[in-house]
C-alpha cells in the first residue's frame, strides 16, 4: 500500500491554522520548454494583478525540482541569474496576495513535498470550501500540517491516497475537495492540472509551437507567442506528459458557478475567460449602466485601471465624452513614507490624481467597477471637489457587495461591507456624491452574454452556490 507519509520542503516558520483565507493568486504552467524558467517568469509577470504579496516557480529537469519562492513582486523576486539556475524543460508559477496573519512566506506557492509517490509542486488559485473539516480529519489520522494554507490538503490527501496510480490518486483527492480550484501540479515527469468541477476560477490550456502551456489568465499566453486552446473544462484533470495532453477525470456537479467578480474587477481587460472577452464584457456592463442610469452631465471620467472598459461603454451608449480626469501613480508600493504632518486623504492622493483641468466646473459621471468600504470614492469625490467638480455622479458598474467571498477573491468581513450596512441613500450621503447608482444584478448578468444561471454571484447575493463547512456544519 502507497502513500502515508509527506515531506514538506524546507518553511520558514508555522503558522495558524486557518479559518477563511481571503486570497488571490494566478497559476501558471509550461511543458516541455527550453526556457522553461524564463517563459513562467513572463507568464506569472503578466498574472501579477493576481496577487502582489509573493511569487514562486519551480522548474524540473525530470529528476529533481528547482525551486525559488519570495514575498515580493514577480519582478523583485526573480532575476536572470536565479532562472537560468532553474532547469528543465517544465515550470510551474503562481502569484499569490493573502492578508496579514495568513501572508507571510510559510504560506508561499508553489508548495513542494516529498511523498511515497515522489516530489510534487502545487500551486493553486481559489479557495477551498471543506478545508478546515477535511483538515481536521487529516490530523486526527496523524497528518502534520506545515502551513496555514487551504492548498495543503490536497496534498495530504494525494499523499495519503492508496490508488494505483498519480492520476487515479488526483482523482480521489479532487472528489473530496469542495470549493474553487485551478491547480497546476508538477511532477518530474508530468504536469497536471485540474479546475473545480463549478467552474469558479479560469484556467486555460494553450500551445507554443512543441510546448504546452496553461494559465489562468490568456493574457498569460500572449506574452510569450502561445495560442488559446481551450478552456479546462469545470471537473476536469489533464495530465501533460510525453505521450502528449489528456483528460484523466471528470469530476461533476450540479450547476455551475463562473465567478462574475473575474468579469466586473478582477482580471486583465485584455484576457479571454469563461469563453468571453473580458473587455468586451465590461464595457457592456457599462453601457448597461448608462442604459440603466442616465444622468445630465458633461463628461464620463474612469476611476484607473479597472473601471476604464466601463466608461468607456458608459460614455459610449450616454453620448458623453469621456475624459481623463483621474489618473493613477504605478508606482505605490505598500507602505508609503507619509510626511509627519498628516496629509488628508494621503494613502489615495499616492495611488490617484485629479486632472483638474479636464474637470473643473464641470458635471462628471465617475464611473466605478465597485465600492467595497467606500473609502476610496468618498476620498475621490472629496479630491475632486477640491479642483473644482461641479457635480458628481457616481456610477457602480455592479451591484452592491453584501457578503464576502470564501472562493478566492479577498473582500473584507461582512461588517465592512458598507452595503451590508448602508442603504443607496445612506451611502450617497457618506460619500458626499451628487447621485449614486448601482448596476443592478440582471443588467450586470445580462452583459456577460452568457447564462445567468452559470455564475457565483455571492458577494452581490450573499447566496453561496457551494456550501462552505467549516466544523462539519454548513455555515
Ligand atoms: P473601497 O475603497 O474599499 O470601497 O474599494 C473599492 C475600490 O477597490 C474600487 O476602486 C475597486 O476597483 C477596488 N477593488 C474592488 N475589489 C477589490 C479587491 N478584491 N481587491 C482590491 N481592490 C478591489
Amino acid at each position: 500500500m502507497r502513500g502515508g507519509t509527506m515531506k514538506i520542503g524546507p518553511r520558514p516558520s508555522f503558522a495558524l491554522p486557518f479559518d477563511r483565507m481571503p486570497e488571490e493568486c494566478g497559476v501558471f504552467g509550461i511543458y516541455n520548454h527550453a526556457e522553461a524558467s524564463r517563459l513562467a517568469y513572463l507568464g506569472i509577470h503578466q498574472l501579477q494583478h493576481r496577487g502582489q504579496e509573493s511569487a514562486g516557480i519551480v522548474t524540473t529537469d525530470g529528476k529533481r525540482f528547482y525551486t525559488h519562492v519570495a514575498m515580493g513582486l514577480v519582478a523583485d523576486v526573480f532575476n536572470r541569474p536565479l532562472l537560468d539556475d532553474m532547469k528543465g524543460r517544465t515550470a510551474i508559477g503562481h502569484v499569490r496576495y493573502g492578508t496579514s496573519g495568513v501572508s507571510s512566506l510559510v504560506n508561499a506557492q508553489p508548495i513542494v513535498v516529498t511523498t511515497s509517490r515522489g516530489p510534487m509542486a502545487l500551486a493553486h488559485n481559489g479557495n477551498l470550501t471543506n478545508a478546515l473539516l477535511l483538515r481536521r480529519q487529516l490530523e486526527k489520522e496523524g497528518s502534520i500540517f506545515q502551513t496555514s494554507s487551504d492548498s495543503e490538503v490536497i496534498l495530504h490527501l494525494v499523499a495519503k491516497s492508496s490508488a494505483r496510480d498519480l492520476g487515479a490518486a488526483l482523482k480521489e483527492a479532487f472528489s473530496q475537495v469542495e470549493g474553487a480550484y485551478s491547480i497546476v501540479l508538477l511532477t518530474p515527469k508530468t504536469l497536471f492540472v485540474a479546475r473545480d468541477p463549478w467552474g469558479v476560477r479560469p484556467l486555460h490550456i494553450g500551445r507554443l509551437n512543441g510546448s504546452f502551456v496553461v494559465a489562468s489568465e490568456t493574457c498569460a499566453f500572449d506574452i510569450i507567442n502561445a495560442r488559446l486552446v481551450r478552456e479546462v473544462k469545470p471537473g476536469e484533470i489533464v495530465a501533460i506528459d510525453g505521450q502528449g495532453i489528456r483528460p484523466i477525470a471528470q469530476l461533476s456537479s450540479t450547476r455551475l458557478a463562473h465567478c462574475i467578480f473575474e468579469f466586473v474587477y478582477f482580471s486583465r481587460p485584455d484576457s479571454r475567460i469563461f469563453g468571453r472577452s473580458v473587455y468586451e464584457v465590461r464595457r457592456e456592463l457599462g453601457r448597461q449602466l448608462a442604459r440603466e442610469s442616465p444622468v445630465k452631465a458633461d463628461v464620463v471620467v474612469a476611476v484607473p485601471d479597472s473601471s476604464s472598459c466601463a466608461a468607456v461603454g458608459y460614455a459610449e451608449r450616454s453620448g458623453l465624452p469621456l475624459e481623463l480626469g483621474l489618473i493613477r501613480s504605478h508606482y505605490v508600493g505598500r507602505t508609503f513614507i507619509e510626511p509627519k504632518q498628516a496629509i488628508r486623504d494621503f494613502g489615495a492622493r499616492m495611488k490617484y490624481s485629479a486632472v483638474a483641468d479636464a474637470v473643473r466646473g464641470k458635471r462628471i459621471v465617475l464611473v466605478d467597477d465597485s465600492i467595497v468600504r467606500g473609502t476610496t470614492s468618498r476620498k475621490l469625490v472629496r479630491m475632486l471637489r477640491r479642483v473644482g467638480v461641479k457635480e458628481i455622479h457616481l456610477r457602480i458598474s455592479s451591484p452592491p457587495i453584501l457578503g464576502p467571498c470564501f472562493y478566492g477573491i479577498d473582500t473584507p468581513e461582512t461588517k465592512e461591507l458598507i452595503a451590508a450596512r448602508l442603504s443607496v441613500e445612506k451611502i450617497r450621503e457618506y460619500l458626499r456624491a451628487d447621485s449614486l447608482k448601482y448596476l443592478s444584478l440582471g443588467g450586470m448578468l445580462k452583459a456577460t452574454k452568457m447564462n445567468p444561471g452559470d455564475f457565483c454571484t455571492a458577494c452581490f447575493t450573499a447566496r453561496y452556490p457551494i456550501p462552505l463547512r467549516t466544523n462539519g456544519t454548513i455555515k
